[in-house]
């Protein structure tokens, strides 16, 4: 409406002025460099305006023609993007998804569209690995850790594959160059941390753990933990090493910051006893039997308080059950002494005990043999044994020290699991599956001063008749 209004005003002025012009003749003429022009006013203003519009007219074409290429050229760019895009993320999705060809489809189309090798060598490489190539996945992971914006990402890419084909050396090596490049990926710190463990670089992996703990990647907690256990594989460093004094110095700091690590304070009460400090290590083991009562506590007790007779060895046990008397472990400890004493019927009360708990939970198997091997002591009623004996065969499992990343039972604590390598991973546990261990005596059996060897080593297998038919696995080794 506006339009119109201001064109018929427009119109109006112009008729108007053509009007006026035809009623008001004049004439102009002009002089220049010898030319002439001589004509009326109204043609020169109507040939004025004419050049005028046809300039506007030029100038407009112009611009257009100017710009065009350009725009044509930008579309054409924008398309091939939004192509290349579309590609990626049908990519991505094919890689998610799990189908290689479409992955390799797609990634080589975006690789071709975009000229972002960044984007595109991410999705090449994983196409290439979900294709089941991993050469070429490397040549792609490769070429991204060589790019100062890609590097992490094809690090992570080679220490990926390094750690599937167990390639330590080589994971040790790019787990350091991407730690460095990025300490604060837990990813990264956690992977050099295993690594550095499972290499049995303790001190390395010390510094690493220290890392991880001020950066808040690990709890406090686990962080002491770690230190208490690398303390003490740097112990037993030293013990190889032949370095007594260093030894039993990171056995103290392995001792403070795990306490809960039974092999440490067994070994450091072992050293302190051969130092004429069994008082201590009295108490460091009866501390020990209060957080993780384990048989090995129990023998190297007996060692710590001196004990060369059975009686003797009663006493002991008694003493350490009283500070965890509900304890099954304080039950089996005390019903071994006794048997070893020959006090049957205090030895059948304690094995009793751990019986009438529900599905013996994780004990009824040595307890059992301990009965047959009461019964076999007393030798009242002979078939007895050979009953307690069968039963033992068919109870659950004996605890062991069980990893619990990947279930592997093992009777000696060690540092990594020996099937999966993990760090620190066993617990003493009931194993998920059944094997049985042979029964083993007290310690003090076999010590100088004992009297009547033979008899000392009353639990030992060599006086029961081992349960053979069992059908049970072998007993694992170390
Ligand atoms: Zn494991």
């Amino acid at each position: 409406m506006l339009r119109a209004i201001r064109f018929l005003v427009i119109l109006g002025l112009l008729i108007a002025a053509a009007l006026w012009l035809t009623d008001s003749p004049g004439s102009i003429s002009a002089e220049w460099r010898g030319y002439r022009i001589e004509t009326s006013a109204a043609l020169l203003i109507a040939g004025v305006a004419l050049i005028a519009v046809a300039a506007a007219v030029a100038y407009r074409g112009w611009l257009f023609l100017r710009r065009t290429p350009g725009s044509i050229a930008s579309a054409w760019r924008e398309r091939r993007r939004r192509r290349g895009y579309e590609a990626l993320t049908r990519g991505m999705v094919a890689v998610a998804a799990g189908d290689p060809q479409e992955a390799q489809k797609h990634s080589k189309r975006a690789e071709v569209l975009l000229n972002e090798p960044p984007l595109t060598m991410l999705l090449s490489a994983q196409a290439a690995q979900l294709g089941g190539d991993e050469k070429a996945a490397e040549e792609f992971f490769k070429a991204m850790a060589d790019r100062p914006e890609t590097e992490f990402l094809g690090l992570r890419g080679l220490l990926s594959q390094a750690l599937n084909r167990q390639d330590k050396d080589r994971a040790l090596e790019l787990a350091r160059r991407a730690y460095r490049l990025r300490p604060a990926s837990e990813w990264v710190a956690t992977t050099l941390f295993d690594l550095q463990a499972q290499s049995g670089l303790w001190l390395d992996a010390s510094v690493t753990n220290e890392e991880l703990g001020r950066r808040r990647l690990v709890d406090r907690k686990t962080a002491d933990r770690r230190k208490g256990v690398l303390a003490f594989e740097q112990a037993r460093k030293d013990h190889a090493d032949g370095d007594p004094a260093a030894e039993f110095k990171h056995l103290r700091q392995a001792h403070d910051m795990a306490p809960d690590l039974v092999p440490a304070a067994v070994r450091l009460a072992h050293l302190m006893t051969a130092d004429g400090k069994g008082r201590r290590a009295a108490g460091i083991l009866e501390k020990a039997w209060i957080s993780g009562p384990h048989p090995e506590i129990a023998r190297e007790y007996l060692n710590a308080k001196g004990v060369t007779d059975a009686l003797g060895g009663v006493k002991a046990m008694e003493k350490l059950a009283k500070s965890n008397p509900e304890h099954a472990e304080s039950h089996l400890a005390l019903a071994q002494a006794a048997l070893e004493a020959e006090l049957w019927g205090e030895a059948r009360t304690h094995l009793e005990a751990v019986l009438d708990a529900p599905d013996g939970g994780g004990y009824a198997g040595r307890a059992l043999r301990l009965m047959a091997a009461v019964e076999d002591g007393e030798g009242a009623n002979p078939g007895m044994a050979r009953d307690w004996l069968m039963r033992a065969a068919t109870a659950g499992p004996d605890k062991a020290w069980v990893c619990t990343t990947c279930g592997n039972a093992v009777a000696t604590w060690a540092v990594t699991c020996s099937n999966c390598g993990t760090f620190d991973v066993y617990a003493w546990r009931t194993p998920p599956h059944a094997e049985p261990l042979a029964p083993q005596g007290l310690a003090w059996s076999g010590l100088p001063g004992d009297d009547d060897g033979a008899a000392g080593a009353v639990s030992g297998t060599a006086r029961l008749p081992a349960p053979k038919d069992t059908g049970g696995p072998p007993e694992t080794g170390g």
